[in-house]
């Protein structure tokens, strides 16, 4: 490609809006345009990296045995009603009505009408299993679209969708889908992790999510030092028997009567009376679909909310109304406790091992120390319900934890027969039995991977692509315009890396050197030729890789082959 007489508009600056690195430098390096709030043109520098990633991605999964359809992004409500999801997905659904004022969306992801399609087309089991995918746009109507193409409302995706008659063939499509992903990121050059996830509105029993490793990833992740177990925070388990217990030796004591008044947050209640968060019970009065249910955890843990919904069933867990935990207390907000209530009692694992603790004393102006479990109160269940901190163990071998930030651009869920029950898409068994087809689903975020790429490889210069997804693999910039000499040698090293299939961009602007130097480390073309007078004078072009401070030199003379090799070796390298 000719820089002259292609589209990159490059800048100098980022606009004040856009906040996090990726965003700034795919604005600068002429990658996208905003068109409005979370909703991009894709350049075409932009739509390049788009497209080496959307290759690498549909290269694995033809690999993988999943075959590529194409689904419309308008759905029509019926399908979503079918499945429930018309009521539940809430406000990120885009609706609107056609001219016969039927109700459509525009698909946010695609279980609904993969089923619709498999239900009609697949009987027996002799037509599985089979694992169909597509690359297609999706809107989502994100309640703060941010960070350019990281969380747009309007993105593309990869979904793929596989289904199974039995259980053991449900995993084998779900360990396919795990090794395919793991080699789509590998091939894109990227450090990642897969780690347990929660498996969010989508529904369904198990999933992983992978993760680009990034300091400015919005998802906090963790892993063992010691076997290989990782995790979303979120997600992170917390086996009791690795925690650590603050229980004392001493017996128990007798319950006492704290005055604190107007004082209410764990923060100021542990000041005032001098004790560690660690020796008070946070009360909190949750609504957990219809049901009122007090919840109990240590003064320093903080409450996972999926956790609890996991454990009660529930559909929805929210903070109480301040009116409602009035009346489960009798006290104002910031003195709820444990005693007299007329609630259920659900307990983190932690509580367990506390001894003579402060709690609220559901009267206004009151705490109470020395509180006792069983002898105070009593808890109806116990469970794993809170986040894991840095102070936990590892949950399966107990070995030391490390926290790490990470931006999810893929995930893949068991969704099990949710979908195939609720739209009935049922086949016959070997038995001619008839039975729901098992299924999962696989996604990847396309644009934020390339976003994510761009948070991992970077430097004040700009973007440092792995080569696989760059736009460019080679720039060759000829440094004086006006010397022929220089602008024929760079035209045949430009003509000779075409030859041979390098994809290349030759700077031909009129322009100076350090343009030219500037707008090839922003754009971050993995690597870059200089063509300058006195390089040729002594027979030789400077090579310089994006990723490396130092240059080097190779002779004029099969200066294409030379290149072409150092681009297989990066290719090699990764
Ligand atoms: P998040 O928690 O980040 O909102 P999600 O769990 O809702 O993501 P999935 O439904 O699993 O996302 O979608 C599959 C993939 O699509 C994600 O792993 C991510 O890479 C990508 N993705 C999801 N939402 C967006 C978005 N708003 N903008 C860009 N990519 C997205
Ligand atoms: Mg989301």
């Amino acid at each position: 490609m000719r820089y002259s007489s292609y589209f990159i508009p490059t800048h100098k600056e980022a606009p004040s809006d856009a906040e996090v690195v990726s965003h700034q430098l795919m604005l600068r390096a002429g990658m996208i345009r905003k068109l409005t709030s979370g909703i991009y043109t894709y350049l075409p520098v932009g739509l390049r990296s788009i497209r080496k990633v959307e290759n690498i991605i549909r290269e694995e999964m033809n690999r993988a045995g999943a075959i590529e359809i194409l689904m419309p992004a308008v759905q029509p409500a019926e399908l979503w009603q079918e499945s429930g999801r018309w009521e539940h997905y809430g406000r990120e659904l885009l609706r609107f009505k056609d001219r016969h004022d039927r109700d459509a969306c525009f698909g946010p992801t695609h279980e609904e009408v993969i089923t619709d399609l498999v239900r009609k087309e697949i009987h027996s089991y002799k037509q599985m299993p089979i694992n169909l995918y597509q690359i297609q746009t999706k809107f989502r109507d994100e309640i703060r679209p941010r960070f350019g193409l990281m969380r747009g409302r309007e993105f593309i995706m990869k979904d793929a969708y596989s289904f199974d008659p039995d259980e053991e063939g449900a995993n084998r499509s779900y360990e396919a889908m795990y090794e395919a992903y793991s080699r789509i990121f590998h091939r894109c050059g990227l450090r990642f992790r897969a780690v347990e996830a929660d498996t969010g509105t989508i529904g369904g029993s198990y999933s992983h999510e992978f993760m680009v490793l990034a300091e400015t990833g919005e998802d906090q992740i963790i892993n063992c030092t010691g076997c290989n177990y990782a995790a979303n925070l979120e997600r992170a388990e917390v086996n009791p028997d690795y925690t650590q217990t603050e229980s004392e030796a001493k017996g128990l004591r007798p319950m006492a009567e704290a005055d604190t008044p107007g004082i209410k947050t764990v923060e100021d209640v542990t000041a005032f009376l001098s004790i560690s968060p660690a020796h008070l019970i946070k009360t909190l009065i949750l609504a957990v679909d219809d049901e009122n249910v007090a919840v109990l955890v240590r003064g320093d843990h903080e409450l996972n909310a999926s956790k609890l919904k996991n454990l009660l069933g529930a559909q929805a867990v929210e903070l109480a109304s301040e009116r409602v935990v009035e009346e489960t207390t009798a006290a104002p907000m910031g003195f709820a406790g444990p005693m007299g209530l007329n609630v259920r009692i659900v307990a983190d694992h932690a509580v367990k091992g506390m001894r003579n603790f402060v709690t609220g004393g559901n009267r206004k102006d009151l705490h109470l120390r020395n509180v006792n479990l069983n002898r105070d109160f009593n808890v109806d269940l116990f469970g794993d319900l809170r986040m894991i901190t840095p102070y936990d163990c590892c949950p399966r071998c107990g070995k030391e934890i490390e926290f790490g930030k990470g931006i999810e651009v893929g995930h893949i869920f068991k969704l099990g027969t949710k979908y195939s029950q609720a739209l009935k898409a049922v086949f016959l068994n070997h038995e001619g039995k008839e039975e729901p087809i098992i299924m999962g689903c696989y996604g990847i975020g396309v644009g934020r991977t390339v976003a994510a790429a761009i948070e991992q490889n970077h430097d004040k210069n700009g973007i440092i692509f792995p080569i696989p997804i760059a736009p460019f693999e080679v720039t060759v910039l000829p440094l004086q315009m006006h010397d022929t000499k220089v602008v024929e040698t760079a035209e045949r090293i430009y003509a000779g890396l075409l030859e041979y299939r390098v994809d290349t961009l030759l700077d031909d602007r009129d322009e100076r050197a350090g343009v030219k130097f500037n707008d090839a480390d922003l754009l971050g073309i993995p690597v870059r030729v200089t063509v300058g007078a006195k390089g040729i004078q002594s027979g030789q072009v400077e090579i310089k890789l994006r990723s490396e401070t130092e240059s080097f030199f190779v002779p004029v003379n099969n200066a294409a082959s030379s290149i072409k090799e150092k681009v297989k070796a990066l290719h090699d390298s990764i």
